[in-house]
């Protein structure tokens, strides 16, 4: 039986229409979800991101407030222009572009943002909140993940997953959120040993490693489930998706997998920030 193709890209676009109707619904009560993003400098991986991020909340019919800072900005700069922000009540959700320079202190600059503005998902405290199990809006590519897994009805409770990466955006809080789920997880990283060991294992492999097909199709167990949440460039992932229809029982397609969903659960995230503050 060939595998389920994990279509992010479709999913988005449903998700898309219903945050359309929410927000037409607020807009009844004169709120406009509004997401703020600061960009710092002028990185034009980081640029096109933003954009897209703001593309996304006109199609939907949010506002977006774009702050943009000289990348010889300081973190005293960046963390004022969060606090007004953080003060500004028509602001719902606050995005820093990562990564900003290498002057600025990013841990701090996240960590001053708002937990209720905190639509991305950077700070300790939503960190610490999700991996609890309190309501926080999760980091939003593995809360992407989360959300096109489930839609797929893939039951991952005692489920082998191993992640491969453990960065605070995507491979930690993607750990933690398997975890919730029950999954019994590993956490791979640039010191795992026999790490093609390890995969062979796994009946759920997520590759967050920003190598260009860094895992290879032969690693991975018949019928697992392959998550794969790198792009680059030459529209490949980190995993080599080589033959995987044939070997995977589901998988998420490069590119219109994981991508569309973690600009889709920053919206999404949005929404409900805004939503919070409505009155029925
Ligand atoms: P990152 O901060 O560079 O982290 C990479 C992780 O991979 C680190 O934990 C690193 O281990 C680990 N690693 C590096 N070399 C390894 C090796 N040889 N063996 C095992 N582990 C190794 O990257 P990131 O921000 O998490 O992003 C990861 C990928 O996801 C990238 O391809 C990026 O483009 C993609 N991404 C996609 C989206 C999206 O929306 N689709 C969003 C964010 C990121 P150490 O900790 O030991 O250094």
């Amino acid at each position: 039986m060939s595998a389920i193709i994990l279509d992010g890209k479709k999913l988005s676009k449903v998700s898309e229409d219903s945050i359309k109707e929410k927000v037409k619904k607020l807009s009844l009560q004169d709120i406009t979800p509004t997401l703020a993003t600061i960009l710092v400098g002028n990185d034009p991986a980081s640029e096109t991101y933003v954009k897209m991020k703001r593309n996304t909340c006109a199609r939907v019919g949010m506002k977006s407030i774009a702050v943009e800072l000289p990348d010889t900005s300081t973190t005293n700069e960046v963390l004022s222009k969060i606090q007004e922000l953080n003060n500004d009540n028509d602001v719902h959700g606050i995005l820093l572009q990562h990564p900003v320079p290498s002057q600025i202190d990013e841990r701090l600059c996240f960590d001053a943002i708002d937990i209720n503005k905190d639509v991305d998902g950077v700070t300790c405290l939503g960190f610490g909140n999700m991996s609890m199990g309190i309501e926080a809006y999760g980091s939003c590519t593995p809360a992407g993940i989360i959300r096109l897994i489930e839609h797929y009805k893939i039951d991952v409770e005692g489920l082998n997953a191993v992640v491969v990466g453990r960065s605070p955006i995507l491979g930690k809080p993607m750990a933690m959120m398997l975890l919730n789920l029950n999954a019994t997880v590993t956490i791979c990283h640039s010191r795992t040993k026999d790490l093609e060991d390890i995969i062979k294992k796994a009946d759920i492999i997520v590759g967050a490693v920003g190598i260009p097909k860094f895992i290879q199709s032969k690693w991975i167990k018949k019928d697992a489930v392959v998550i794969d949440a790198g792009y680059h460039p030459e529209k490949c992932g980190d995993i080599d998706l080589e033959n995987i229809e044939n070997i995977a029982s589901a998988y998420t397609p490069v590119p219109g997998g994981v991508g569309p969903m973690t600009i889709n659960t920053l919206i999404l995230h949005t929404l409900q920030s805004a939503e919070k503050t409505s009155s029925s």
